[in-house]
């Protein structure tokens, strides 16, 4: 049993726009950052799991976590803008 992850909504409304995909097989462990932009608010991050294959191993299935860092240097995602 796959423990059931939050959709793309949730994450949108948390401020995050991107998703790390890991492959399945952790010897491997390819993955690869991507917009979340694409899927639909009520899609959850476990149904897309098993479509993706690995491009590294060629495995099916996958890890999808949130990023949290899509998009924002560091200074920004620890709350400093230094713009100099
Ligand atoms: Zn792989």
């Amino acid at each position: 049993m796959r423990p059931q992850k939050i959709t793309f909504g949730d994450m949108r409304e948390a401020g995050i726009r991107g998703v790390l995909v890991w492959c399945a097989d952790y010897r491997c462990s390819h993955s690869v950052a991507l917009s979340a932009d694409r899927w639909a608010d009520d899609v959850r991050l476990s149904d897309i799991e098993p479509r993706f294959v690995c491009s590294a191993c060629g495995k099916r299935g996958a890890e999808v976590r949130p990023d949290f860092n899509w998009g924002k240097p560091i200074v920004s995602a620890m709350g400093y803008r230094n713009m100099t």
